[in-house]
């Protein structure tokens, strides 16, 4: 079944664990766009002005379900879910 990451931009603090681990380059780090900023929480909005870089699924197709970077992010931000 093919799968990709889907990060929770709430959550994400652009550390950046996830993209270090994923050896497939499905991962890279971005600024967050005004436009994104609206659809966050309200502690999601206050911390994109901290944290405006967040962890953007780049090449999707590449991911190979191991699952890494699930694991390694301590934000609990980043999950594996089912390629639409
Ligand atoms: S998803 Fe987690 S590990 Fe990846 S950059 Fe965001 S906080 Fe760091
Ligand atoms: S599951 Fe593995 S291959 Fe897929 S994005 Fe995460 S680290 Fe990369």
């Amino acid at each position: 079944m093919p799968v990709k990451p889907v990060v929770n931009f709430n959550k994400c603090q652009g550390c950046p664990d996830c993209i270090n681990k994923c050896h497939s380059h499905v991962l890279a780090l971005r600024k967050i766009t005004p436009q994104e900023i609206t659809s966050l929480s309200l502690i999601g909005k206050q911390k994109a002005k901290k944290y405006p870089q967040k962890a953007y699924v780049v090449h999707p197709k590449n991911c190979t379900c191991c699952v890494s970077c699930e694991m390694v992010c301590k934000k609990g931000a980043i999950h594996i879910t089912e390629l639409q």
